[in-house]
């Protein structure tokens, strides 16, 4: 198995992870055979669940459909860059610079889920 589908196949099991380098210890994502800093071979690690908005856009969807939510670039304390929803959060009040905290795994096991860190 590819990482890539080891990374789906671990999200489907409920488990969250990105990769580290054995060597250099980089924090790796998008998943990977090798380390792209220095070669070296990759472990699943278990991120800590803290991180930034980078980015974010609304995606408009029909209220039968779920109505709008908020996707967001999510800069992980690790040092990674990762898509993921933002819940518990008006997509409108995502904002960047918007500390926010690991919420689970989307329903069809395909998204990672943050909400705001400091949500009520
Ligand atoms: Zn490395």
């Amino acid at each position: 198995m590819g990482p890539q589908a080891e990374y789906f196949d671990l999200l489907t099991k409920g488990q969250f992870r990105i990769q580290r380098c054995n060597d250099c210890t980089s924090a790796v994502f998008y998943p990977r055979t090798h380390c792209p800093e220095c070669g070296g071979t990759l472990t699943w690690a278990t991120p800590k669940g803290t991180g930034v908005v980078y980015s974010t856009t609304i995606i408009r969807r029909k209220p039968e459909h779920g109505g709008d939510y908020g996707v967001a670039l999510v800069d992980l304390s690790e040092g990674v860059r990762m898509m993921a929803q933002i819940v518990d959060c008006a997509p409108e009040h995502v904002h960047i610079g918007m500390p926010v905290r690991y919420a689970g795994i989307g329903p069809n096991a395909d998204t990672i889920l943050y909400r705001p860190e400091h949500a009520a």
